[in-house]
């Protein structure tokens, strides 16, 4: 593999009984989850023994300032003193009980108080099967096959959501993954973002066959794309008009754009929301909840089956209960005043260092670096970025030690714990590393 001379990528790599090797021996590409394994920076996996805050150290004692926060997960900063108490407190009453257990409700209300569009939720162990179940439910509501999505979205790799559009407006979804069958992947359509024709179309051409829209409310997953103006309201209206769920996918945005969610930010209510990574503290999570009427449809109160050995594990229960502890209003003020200054800091980087071919899309406290000319407004606009270019300069970050999201199609996910100094470092080595 091509790798900067200048990234340092440390002596792991070199020793084939190193863990690098042995995992690469072990699993797909080294890893548990695919981009993990830093290919499309072209750039070796990091392996990681700690976090500190808003630090992470790898195997080959190397710390970096972590932007890569989990993935979404760790918005307090990494090992958070309460987080960790509560965690070791709860481990000395055993762990998956088989039964209901009082963290679970404890939990619950606070997600409820938080977010009152969940009437009702359920847990689950991971934001795939939350969106799975969610739109079960929507199908089991409406009697109705057709799911909407969009391109660039992501929705957690159940077989459904691994779909690409078709050739052609509002035709059925063809499958994005190997494996995935095309009857199934033919029950989406992906529609082109922020885009309110195709939108009108397709349930021109679908009338009473959608059971739900499902949205990022703010795209995450191909870099950040914020919705334009009057779109979420749009997505509101048509999907009321037909009798349509429409589905916020909040596993992201949920208690990281302010502890209401999108939902709250933008004045609109779903008919039913998913949650995951900052509900768990850390811990594998899920959660998909709403409107009452829907979630009685859940069994055993309902026809829709859906269950989880180890859903509302008490320990999750326990760090999710404490890092919500955490989510104070002010500290999201706090959070979106230094992401601000961050993303102001690397258009100024940009600019310095003479670069025209970078643009900066903050949505609240989330941000992407986009290696184009224009902020994209689509997925398929987010695909046009250059990505050699983009790897060249996470290589560069990483050997500057800080730890980017290794792909040039996700968010960056700064925390409670990145105070002024890390935004000051982080910056520093972008200045250096958007000149070379
Ligand atoms: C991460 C993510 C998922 C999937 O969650 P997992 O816990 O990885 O299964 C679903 N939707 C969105 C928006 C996500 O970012």
């Amino acid at each position: 593999m091509a790798v900067d001379p200048a990234d340092d990528t440390g002596a792991g790599i070199a020793s084939a009984a190193g863990p690098r090797a042995r995992a690469a021996d072990l699993f797909p590409g080294g890893v548990n989850s695919p981009v993990r394994a830093s290919r499309s920076i072209d750039a070796p996996p990091v392996l990681l023994v700690s976090g500190d805050g808003p630090y992470v150290t790898d195997v080959d004692d190397r710390r970096y300032i972590d932007l890569v926060g989990a993935w979404g997960a760790a918005i307090t900063g990494h090992a958070h003193p309460a987080v960790v108490a509560a965690v070791q407190d709860a481990t000395t009453n055993g762990f998956a009980l088989g039964m209901t257990h009082p963290g679970e409700v404890a939990l619950g209300e606070a997600i409820r108080a938080a977010m009152p569009s969940l009437e009702r939720l359920r847990f689950t162990s991971s934001g795939t099967e939350a969106v799975m179940s969610a739109l079960r439910l929507a199908r089991a509501a409406t009697g109705r096959d057709l799911v909407v999505m969009f391109e660039g979205a992501y929705h957690g790799h159940s077989d459904a959501l691994l779909a690409s559009a078709g050739s052609g407006l509002a035709t059925l979804g063809v499958p994005a993954s190997a494996g995935v069958p095309a009857v199934v992947a033919a029950t989406t359509l992906v529609l082109p973002w922020n885009d309110p024709d195709a939108l009108r179309e397709a349930f021109r051409v679908h009338p009473d066959a959608i059971a739900a829209v499902i949205v990022e409310p703010i795209i995450a997953n191909s870099g950040v794309i914020p919705p334009a103006a009057g779109w979420l309201e749009t997505l509101r209206e048509v999907t009321r008009a037909h009798g349509t769920l429409l589905v916020f996918d909040e596993v992201i945005t949920g208690f990281r754009l302010g502890r209401g969610g999108a939902q709250a930010r933008f004045g609109i209510e779903p008919d039913l929301t998913t949650l995951g990574k900052v509900i768990g503290g850390g811990l594998p999570v899920g959660a998909y909840g709403g409107r009452a009427d829907l979630m009685t449809l859940v069994a055993p109160d309902g026809p829709m089956y859906q269950a989880g050995t180890l859903a509302g594990h008490p320990l999750t229960m326990a760090a999710g209960l404490a890092t919500l502890a955490e989510l104070r209003p002010e500290r999201f003020v706090a959070l979106e005043e230094r992401v601000t200054r961050l993303a102001a800091g690397l258009w100024e980087a940009a600019r310095d260092a003479g670069r025209a071919d970078v643009s900066v899309v903050q949505a609240g406290p989330l941000l992407t670096l986009f290696m184009a000319s224009t902020p994209p407004v689509d997925g398929a606009a987010a695909q046009r970025a250059n990505r050699a270019t983009f790897a060249r300069f996470c290589r560069a970050m990483r050997a500057r030690g800080v730890l980017l999201p290794p792909s040039q199609f996700e968010a960056w996910f700064p925390g409670f714990a990145h105070g002024d100094a890390e935004i000051d470092l982080v910056l520093a080595a972008a200045r250096e590393a958007l000149r070379t």
